[in-house]
This record gives structure tokens, C-alpha cells and sequence, in this order.
């Protein structure tokens, strides 16, 4: 605790763009990687609708999937602000690899460190930090922004085989649905309770009774895979329930506004990625004799461009630093993740307008980082969920 309060207060006793030293060099080195190993395949991964394996591969050898878990777990041991910058660099390169790397540690190992036993958390932190891909399952058809209207039922057993639970449902939109090995699933196990009947269950691959279904066919993030997941008396073992019986809704809630200050980190990294693009293409760009940088027009275009990512930055990075200094976070979460996604669409559409034509075809960088950022605004709660959650904190002060 001590050593939370000193890392607000050296949080506050600075600017929060200024990082220490160990944070510096950790995105430095994401960034290194990233533009060395990721960029050249950005495009054949968008065009493929894939991501390269031994990209995924390099993300564990690197320790990028498993930032905030100690040694014990075979994680890096580092911060959850640590895993805001890896996702923001990613992002600055490829956001679909980056909401891989968002989603394991942001939501997977994040709700098993905050709700796991021991020995959930050594058997399953320990692979998604090392080798297996995790995924985090609410959506269903009928139930998105108002999720606790989840369909897929659990229902316990016993039989010559054991106690078990059976898992009956379809769960739509989960990110690494094709990747993962480790699913987090939420199911009601007593709907006559309402939402106090949802349970997180942890389903793996192979389980019995259970598929990974369509992939659905996006408009940005498209190496990210977006699938249905199908339940058919799934067996789940006793011992694969995720925190309390009944308890999945608070799970459910707590992870997502810890998980949204790293898409707001993503966000942030993709208006970085077009800002430095529009940047560099409006120097070079001659007409009318002249760089069209050399338009006053066009500098008031950048400039603004340049204050939206820095306030979406302060926000970000303090909503990070007050989780990690465990103070409360969720309003400051919800505004980052609301900005950061905002001013990425306004950032990323201006790009495109700076490289004129050259912005609306696949030649250039900037068509995919508008496509790409739409998402903000919809994953982990639709820009009115942030404004809903905000409102009702303001309303309560
Ligand atoms: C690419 C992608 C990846 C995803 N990954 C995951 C994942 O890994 N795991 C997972 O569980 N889910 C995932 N999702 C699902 C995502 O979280 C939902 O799509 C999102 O929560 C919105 O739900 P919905 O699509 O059902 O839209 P709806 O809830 O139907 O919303 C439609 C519109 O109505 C508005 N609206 C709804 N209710 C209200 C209200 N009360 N007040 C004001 N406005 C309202 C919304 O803001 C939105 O604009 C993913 C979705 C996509 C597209």
C-alpha cells in the first residue's frame, strides 16, 4: 500500500507523460519490435484477415502477454500502466495485434488475478503468460451493451463421471476466438436470480462440447478474429468456476472498466500512428510550388491533431496510474476510453483527408488506421456506455 500511495504521488508530483526510466525503456523496446517485426506484415495480415503465428509466437518470448503476473506465474512483472504503453505501441503499428496482447492481459490474466484461487491462477496465468492465447466471452446476439441479458445457461452435474457443469449457449463477438486456448465464459446458472445467477466459468479448448464457430468478416482490425463460440453440453469441471457461484456479474463489470483504460491505450496508439503519418506526408507533399505543410491550414489541422492525442494521453496514463496506485479509477477509465476512441476516429479521418487521395487507397497507411479505430467507439461498451457510466458516477458525488 505504501508502495502505491509513493507511485501516485510520484504519478502526481510530475507531469504523467514523463516516464521513469524502466517504463521509457519498455516501450522503447515494444516500439523497436514492433516496427521491426510486425510493420513489414501489417498489410498481408489486414489483407488475409490473419495474423502471422510467430508474431503471436514473439509477443510471449517477449513477455508482452503476460506484463502484469510476477515470476511465480511466469509473467514479466511489471505494471498494469507497463501493459497500457505495450498495447499503445502495438497499436502505433498494428492495432490487431495489439487488442491480442489488450485482451490477455487487460481482461484474460486481469480477471484471474483479481478472482482466481491459487490454483486457477498458477494453472492458467502460468500458460497465458508463456504459450496460449486467452479469451474473454460475454457478447451474445441479444445481449451487448445490456450484458447480464446473457442466454447461455449453466447447469451443475453430477455422473459416473464426476461433478461437472454443463455449459449451453453461443457467445458472439469474442476476440481471439481462432487464437485462444483459454476462454473466460460467462453463463447463468440460476436465471430465476437474474444477474446474480451469472458465473464465470473457465472453458479450454477441447473441452467437450465445445466449438469456435464463424468468424465474422470486419471492417478494421482485421487479423483480429471476431468469433462465435458454441456451447453444447460443454462439460466444465467443478474446479473451473472463476471466483463465487453468482458472483460472474461483478467479474464481468470490474474487469471490463479496468480493461477499458487499454483500449483507451490502443485508441491512443493509432491517432499516434496517423498523426506521425499526416506529419510526414504533408512535409513532403508539394502543391502550389510548396511543401502543403507550408499551409497555415493545414499546420492548424496538425496542431489540433497533436492537442487531441496529448489530452487523450493524460487521460489515458492517469486512469492507468490510479489503477496501479489502487485509487479509484472507473470514471477517469470510462472518460480515457471515451476520449481516447473519439479523438482517434476525428485524428484518423483527418489523415486521410491530408493525404487527399492517396488517403483512400491501400497504398498508404492512413485508409486502415480510420478503419481500424472505429472499434473504440463499439468494444468494452459503446461511446454511450462510457457517457452512461460517467453520468451515473457524477450524479452519486
Ligand atoms: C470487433 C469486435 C470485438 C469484440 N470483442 C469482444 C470480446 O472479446 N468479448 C466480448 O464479450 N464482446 C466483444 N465484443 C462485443 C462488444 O463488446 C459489443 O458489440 C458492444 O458491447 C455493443 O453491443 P452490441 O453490439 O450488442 O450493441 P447494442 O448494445 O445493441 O448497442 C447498439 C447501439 O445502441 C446504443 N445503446 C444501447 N443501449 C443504450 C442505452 N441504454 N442508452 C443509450 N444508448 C444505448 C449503443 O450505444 C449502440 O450505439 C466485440 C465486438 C466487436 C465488434
Amino acid at each position: 500500500m505504501a508502495q502505491a500511495q509513493e507511485a501516485l504521488e510520484q504519478a502526481v508530483a510530475q507531469p504523467l507523460t514523463v516516464l521513469s526510466e524502466e517504463e521509457r525503456l519498455f516501450a522503447s523496446s515494444v516500439r523497436e519490435f514492433a516496427e521491426a517485426e510486425i510493420k513489414p506484415y501489417v498489410r498481408e495480415m489486414d489483407e488475409k484477415q490473419k495474423m502471422r503465428p510467430e508474431i503471436i509466437q514473439k509477443c510471449f518470448e517477449l513477455g508482452l502477454m503476460g506484463i502484469e503476473p510476477g515470476d511465480e506465474y511466469g509473467g514479466s512483472g511489471g505494471s498494469f500502466f507497463m501493459a497500457c504503453l505495450a498495447i499503445e505501441e502495438l497499436a502505433r503499428v498494428d492495432a490487431s495485434i495489439s487488442v491480442m496482447v489488450d485482451v490477455n492481459n487487460t481482461l484474460t490474466i486481469n480477471a484471474f488475478m483479481n478472482y482466481g484461487n491459487e490454483a486457477l491462477k498458477k494453472k492458467y496465468i502460468t500458460r497465458l503468460a508463456t504459450d496460449t492465447v486467452g479469451a474473454y466471452c460475454l457478447s451474445e446476439a441479444g445481449s451487448g451493451s445490456d450484458a447480464f441479458a446473457l442466454q447461455t445457461r449453466a447447469e451443475s452435474i453430477s455422473d459416473s463421471r464426476g461433478d461437472h457443469y454443463l455449459l449451453n449457449g453461443r457467445k458472439m463477438w469474442i476476440t481471439n476466438g481462432n487464437e485462444a486456448g483459454i476462454f473466460i465464459v460467462f453463463a447463468n446458472l440460476d436465471p430465476a436470480k437474474g444477474y446474480k445467477g451469472i458465473t464465470a466459468f473457465v472453458v479450454e479448448k477441447g473441452f467437450e462440447g465445445f466449438t469456435v464457430g464463424k468468424k465474422e468478416d470486419k471492417l478494421g482490425i482485421r487479423a483480429s478474429s471476431t468469433c462465435e463460440l458454441l456451447f453444447d453440453n460443454c462439460r466444465v469441471p467443478k474446479e473451473n468456476v472463476l471466483g463465487e457461484v453468482g458472483k460472474g456479474y461483478k467479474i464481468a463489470i470490474e474487469t471490463l472498466n479496468e480493461g477499458r483504460i487499454g483500449i483507451g491505450a490502443q485508441m491512443l496508439g493509432l491517432a499516434q500512428a496517423a498523426f506521425e503519418a499526416a506529419l510526414g506526408y504533408t512535409k513532403e507533399r508539394k502543391q502550389f510550388g510548396q511543401a502543403i505543410s507550408e499551409n497555415q491550414g493545414v499546420q492548424f489541422q496538425l496542431a489540433e491533431m497533436a492537442v487531441k492525442i496529448e489530452a487523450a494521453r493524460l487521460m489515458v496514463y492517469n486512469a492507468a496510474r490510479l489503477k496501479d496506485a489502487k485509487q479509484p479509477f472507473i470514471k477517469q477509465a470510462a472518460m480515457a476510453k471515451l476520449f481516447a476512441s473519439e479523438i482517434a476516429e476525428e485524428v484518423a479521418s483527418l489523415a486521410v483527408n491530408l493525404y487527399g487521395g492517396y488517403g483512400y487507397v491501400k497504398d498508404y497507411p492512413v485508409e486502415k488506421y480510420f478503419r481500424d479505430c472505429k472499434i473504440g467507439q463499439i468494444y468494452e461498451g459503446t461511446s454511450n456506455m462510457q457517457k452512461q457510466t460517467i453520468a451515473k458516477m457524477l450524479l452519486a458525488e
